[in-house]
């Protein structure tokens, strides 16, 4: 164990959740990707399987209902006005 560091790696793979930016083991987190191109939606891909990019979601409710409207509302579009 090394201590000392407060920002020591953790030995396994750590991912963000999108939307409360928390850090979490992979394990914990449900990876979702872009369902399609021009597509608003983000599909769930628990067996990571689908290629793109992923966004990890973690298991706090909050977060789940936010990822609705964040999968909806992809950063790329434009004329997002509300
Ligand atoms: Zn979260």
């Amino acid at each position: 164990m090394t201590r000392g560091k407060s920002q020591a790696r953790p030995p396994w793979p750590v991912r963000m959740c999108v939307i409360c930016r928390e850090r979490f083991p992979k394990s914990e987190l449900v990876r979702h990707v872009a369902a399609a191109e021009g597509e608003a939606g983000l599909a769930p891909d628990p067996r990571a399987v689908l290629p793109g990019r992923g966004h990890y979601l973690c298991a706090n409710p909050a977060c789940a209902e936010k990822f609705l409207k964040y999968s909806g509302r992809p950063r790329r579009r434009r004329g997002g006005s509300r």
